[in-house]
């Protein structure tokens, strides 16, 4: 038997949250870990854990992702998803798949059931309707609130830049091992067929035995040309116990060469260490470590090792 404490940490996504957002941000990203924690309590593993956590920042209407996800310059819905899991270095991810409520159960399936990382657009789509995965339909991740900000931005009375709710989760399990998932609608206002970080492996997302698990979030163009999540990782594997300051300093930099873009991340180290940071405004998050009850936030000041 193992004898790691489970972690599980859930971002709702760096960028500036709402106003009349933020305490569903905060609530749905402690509900969020508390499923996954609910998972890993009953010696789940951290795939089981990562997925049920994002799955209900799918469902939750508040976030950028599933039901809530937000539309593209043509109004139009584009999802991007993905999983990786330490124990074998296994990864999947969906890209531009239309109009998706449970994306990362898309992801889930490339990795678990194709020899693939990456499967995009229509082809994502019928892979999963072949197993009979996924929710599809614009009635199934159609809110009031992605269509008036689309008007918004159309009316060009707001901005698309640097929101936020984009939602991933990492996880440590007790046996040790580690995964990430995330999922999006990507940023508001995107051109149709772009695709961020979210789905790109090292990027957006990474998990391996000896590094831990990362998930990122914030403005994609800023964050894959950093590379971030494996650079984070691996620039904290060298310093133990100073994962919130490397990754941190990380983020900032990313920020910085990209206009002051939102970037954020969420890490668990295999030993167990934390990292939860961002350059933005907000990022709402939520932690719990082992049986304790999960606490969660919209900011993160840092403090190395927590
Ligand atoms: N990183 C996502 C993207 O660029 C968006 C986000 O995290 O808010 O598609």
């Amino acid at each position: 038997m193992s004898s790691h404490t489970p972690v599980i940490v859930v971002h709702g996504g760096a960028g500036t949250v709402a106003p009349e957002n933020h305490a569903a941000a905060i609530a749905g990203t402690r509900a969020a870990a508390a499923a996954g924690q609910a998972v890993l309590l009953d010696g789940g593993s951290c795939e089981d854990a990562a997925v049920a956590a994002v799955r209900v920042l799918e469902d939750d209407p508040t976030f950028n992702a599933g039901r809530g996800a937000c539309m593209n310059r043509d109004g139009d819905f584009e999802h991007d998803a993905a999983i990786m899991r330490s124990r074998d270095l296994r990864s999947g991810a969906v890209a531009s798949v239309s109009a998706v409520r449970d994306a990362v159960l898309l992801a889930r399936l490339v990795m678990e059931q194709t020899p693939h990382c990456l499967v995009v657009g229509v082809g994502a789509a019928a892979l999963a309707r072949a197993h009979g995965v996924g929710h599809f339909g614009r009635d199934e991740v159609w809110t009031a609130k992605a269509e008036a900000a689309h008007r918004e931005v159309l009316a060009g009375r707001a901005s698309a830049d640097n929101r936020a709710d984009t939602v991933g989760a990492v996880a440590l399990d007790r046996h040790g091992h580690l995964c990430a998932a995330a999922s999006t609608g990507g940023v508001l206002h995107k051109l149709p067929g772009r695709v961020g970080d979210t789905p790109l492996c090292g990027a957006g997302f990474y998990a391996h035995p000896g590094l831990g698990a990362c998930g990122t979030t914030g403005v994609g163009e800023a964050i894959l040309t950093h590379v971030l999540a494996f650079e984070a990782l691996r620039r904290a594997s060298e310093r133990p116990g100073e994962a919130a300051t490397i990754a941190a300093s990380l983020c900032a930099a990313a920020s910085r060469h990209h206009n002051g873009a939102a970037v954020g991340l969420i890490l668990v180290r295999p030993d167990g260490e934390v990292a939860i940071v961002h350059a933005s405004e907000h990022m709402s998050w939520a932690l719990a470590i082992g049986d304790a009850a999960p606490i969660s936030g919209l900011r993160r000041d840092l403090s190395p090792g927590t």
